[in-house]
């Protein structure tokens, strides 16, 4: 029961760009929209059935200072970092990598062709757990939660709490909520959120109208949500089914500076980063154990 919506704020049109070793994709929330969306440092979007776009993958490089949400929904990408963990990510699962004081990690395609598509989200760390040992989760499809209503409209509750469903991932202090609702044609859902969150939704499939009264936001569109105090949550209407992430957190307030895959506090912090990535200091991945690959084949 939501008395009272968000509105849309500003629209936002990704960025269309280039990462790791050629990798195409959309940046949706950029560098620019980092103080507005806090705890939230990036959003992009991929999408491709060309090899050619996807195949040069993300080989090693470093992370320091906050979280690598990685969510799949067609394809595979193999994670494998110095801290000595491996997982492959597959359609419907999530992985969720705490650099926190660093790894170094790649992500590659696990595929030679077909369809890979997908979202990775950062979500930056409090000043505290910045330096605090990096940990690395793989959820598969079938661990993560799904609410559903009686209308049919379908949510994956990757991390949060929404209708009474706990999601994947719970976390302190940013307190994350990662939805990704499906909304069969001519369907309304009201989702709770929290007041002091931040909040946008980012459409991938159809057009969803949001608030009441509702905007539409077209597919590969963000919708930046108002932080009314008075609103308890939001009102997603879809006229043809429709599909669109809905994340939150609650900001940090903390100083943000970004050298390229590290967020930290301060200048002397991110020179540390890159000091301590130069000198080996965010280890190393380990030799490849082939016996392992050879066996899920
Ligand atoms: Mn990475």
């Amino acid at each position: 029961m939501v008395r009272r919506s968000r509105e849309i704020e500003r629209q936002v049109t990704g960025q269309a760009t280039s990462d790791g070793a050629g990798v195409r994709l959309t940046r949706v929330l950029t560098q620019d929209l980092q103080c507005r969306l806090d705890p939230f440092l990036l959003l992009d979007a991929f999408g491709s059935d060309d090899p050619k776009e996807y195949i040069a993958g993300f080989p090693d490089h470093p992370h320091r200072g906050f979280e690598t949400v990685t969510y799949m929904l067609a394809g595979r990408i193999r994670h494998r970092d110095s801290a000595g963990h491996e997982g492959v990510v597959s359609a419907g699962g999530v992985q969720w990598m705490t650099a926190a004081r660093g790894v170094v990690h790649s992500e590659m395609p696990e595929q030679e062709n077909g369809l890979m598509q997908g979202f990775q989200l950062w979500l930056n760390l409090p000043a505290r757990d910045k330096m605090s040992a990096p940990t690395y989760r793989d959820i598969s499809a079938a661990d993560i939660p799904i609410f559903t209503d009686a209308d049919g409209v379908r949510v994956k509750v990757i991390a949060g709490e929404i209708g009474g469903v706990t999601g994947a991932v719970s976390k302190p202090v940013t307190e994350p909520v990662f939805l990704d609702v499906e909304l069969p044609a001519d369907r309304r859902w009201a989702a709770s959120l929290p007041t002091g969150h931040n909040a946008f939704v980012y459409v991938y499939e159809g057009v969803v109208g949001v608030g009441d009264p509702a905007v539409s936001v077209a597919r590969g569109r963000m919708g930046i949500l108002t932080t009314d105090p008075a609103a308890d949550g939001v009102v997603l209407r879809a006229a043809e089914p429709s599909r669109v992430l809905l994340i939150a957190g609650a900001p940090l307030r903390e100083p943000i500076v970004q050298y390229g895959p590290f967020v930290m506090n301060n200048r002397a912090e991110i020179r540390q980063a890159i000091d301590d990535a130069a000198a080996g200091r965010l280890g190393a991945i380990p030799p490849r154990n082939l016996g392992a690959r050879e066996e899920i084949q």
